[in-house]
């Protein structure tokens, strides 16, 4: 099973993506999390990608496609695997196609901007394993301590408020055309993002029969 989670930064993709992934025992792919991971080890990617994620906007198409086809070549994605942040342009979802990838579902998890703009604020990530959390609506056992993983959780540096609307207004622009580019797939399925992230989840799992 191919999925992609789609849906404004903050609106619970990369959370429900590991609900999906520990259900049906395929892998989360966030082009996110491999670009922080690629500025953190200083490579060739990441030195090109750091100052558009910093400033909140797309890393170049041909830098993302160029990670997320070396990383669904990888022997885990034999069975299928869940995009968490990518395709975020047309162009990228029509690689997708070009590369022969056949997506069986898109779910849409859908948030109001100002319901993101407050999630954005409270939410905390994992600096080694990437899992993400809320201060107020999901948040770590202990604090500053990753439940999965006992990394350090920390606040991204691109959720400040600032950087945000600039995203949102990304999002809107670049990515929110791939709503009509997958319904007119047939492929797309639209969830109303609760404020109980468990809540989510079961329309979530309803949604990819899981
Ligand atoms: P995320 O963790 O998904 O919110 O991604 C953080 C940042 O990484 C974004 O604001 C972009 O700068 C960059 N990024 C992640 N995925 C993509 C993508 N598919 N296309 C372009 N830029 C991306």
């Amino acid at each position: 099973m191919n999925l992609i989670l789609l849906g404004a930064p903050g609106a619970g993709k990369g959370t429900q993506a590991e609900v999906i992934s520990s259900k049906l025992g395929i892998p989360q792919i966030s082009t996110g999390n491999i670009l922080r991971a690629a500025v953190k080890n200083g490579t060739e990617w990441g030195l090109k990608a750091k100052a558009f994620m910093d400033a909140g906007d797309l890393v170049p198409d041909d830098v993302v496609i160029g990670i997320l086809k070396d990383r669904i070549a990888e022997s885990d994605c034999a069975k299928g695997f869940i995009l968490d942040g990518f395709p975020r342009t047309v162009p990228q979802a029509e690689a997708l196609e070009t590369m022969g990838v056949v997506i069986d579902k898109v779910i849409e998890i859908s948030v109001p901007d100002e319901d993101i703009k407050n999630r954005l604020g409270g939410r905390r990530v994992c600096e080694s394993c990437g899992a993400s959390y809320h201060v107020e609506f999901n948040p770590t056992k202990a604090e500053g301590v990753c439940d999965k993983c006992g990394g350090k959780v920390v606040q991204r540096a691109d959720d400040a408020p600032e950087t945000v609307l600039n995203r949102l207004a990304t999002y809107h622009e670049a990515t929110a055309p791939l709503v009509d580019f997958y319904k007119g797939r047939g492929k797309l399925t639209t969830v109303i993002g609760q404020s109980e992230v468990s809540d989510t989840s079961k329309l979530v799992l309803d949604a990819v029969n899981a």
